[in-house]
């Protein structure tokens, strides 16, 4: 009887390793040194599972609770606001750019006139609090500040029906490149509608315990699965956790075809 048990406890192991992420790389020509090696293939599991803890769901939360998926529905054009005593504008610009030429689906561009959808502030970590409590309110950064000891912010302002209307983002810029490289990939995530956080998630920079600095292949396949027309605004979690294997599927991103 014990031997057996012990027979089946070793035989689950190997399954789960023989599903797991595989193709280990070294981190993408231009990431810090430092900076974590990433996997490039991921069964569907891996990223429905991702999908489910990031697109729903959020640490900072003011107002009715939103239904479900957050998004865009509609070209997005990013803006950055220069600030600090670090010039970060054009290395925060390439990485607006390297998102919209990665997920074209974003339809990203840089703001060229006055309309917005994205802002990225760049400032000093010592005016970070301040410039919350512009946005919300003493009130609102005292308790989120508390909560969550937050190093950079994004805040989403989103319809009833799930459509995202505005997202400003609050990147540091003062206190090193993997800090600003961390902050400026994490927060355009969460601008872009992936608004939680998955500290048991060893491939995506929103694990608030890793530091990764650079798009990497899994983040960029939940960014397109989010942008693909059937993952619409306000779907609930039963319907995203229906649909994905098919979307998953018809874009090639599980199993092979996860490629940087
Ligand atoms: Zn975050």
């Amino acid at each position: 009887m014990k031997r057996s048990l012990v027979a089946a406890f070793v035989l689950s192991a190997a399954m789960t390793v023989a599903l797991a992420a595989s193709d280990k790389e070294p981190p993408p020509a231009g990431a810090l040194a430092g900076a974590p090696p990433q996997f490039t293939r991921f069964s569907v599991a891996e990223l429905q599972r991702g999908f489910i803890a990031l697109a729903f769901g959020s640490d900072l939360r003011i107002g009715a609770r939103p239904l479900g998926v957050r998004r865009f529905d509609r070209p997005i054009v990013a803006r950055v606001v220069a600030g600090g005593s670090v010039d970060r504008t054009a290395a925060m610009t390439r990485i607006v750019e390297e998102y919209a030429g990665k997920v074209p689906t974003l339809n990203l561009s840089l703001a060229t006139g006055d309309s917005t959808d994205i802002e990225i502030r760049l400032i000093d970590e010592r005016d970070f609090k301040a410039a919350l409590r512009d946005a919300f309110g003493a009130e609102v950064t005292k308790t989120f500040v508390a909560r969550t000891n937050p190093q950079c912010m994004t805040s989403v302002k989103s319809s009833a029906e799930g459509k995202i209307l505005h997202a400003v983002s609050f990147i540091i810029v003062d206190k090193g490149d993997r800090v600003f490289f961390d902050c400026a990939y994490h927060e355009l995530l969460h601008a872009f509608g992936l608004s939680n956080h998955d500290q048991r998630n060893p491939w995506t920079t929103l694990n608030q315990n890793r530091m990764v600095g650079y798009l990497s292949v899994y983040d960029r396949a939940l960014l397109t699965l989010l942008y693909d027309p059937r993952m619409t605004p306000g779907m609930t979690a039963a319907g995203a956790r229906a649909a994905l294997p098919r979307v998953i599927q018809d874009l090639g991103l599980g199993g092979q075809g996860a490629k940087p």
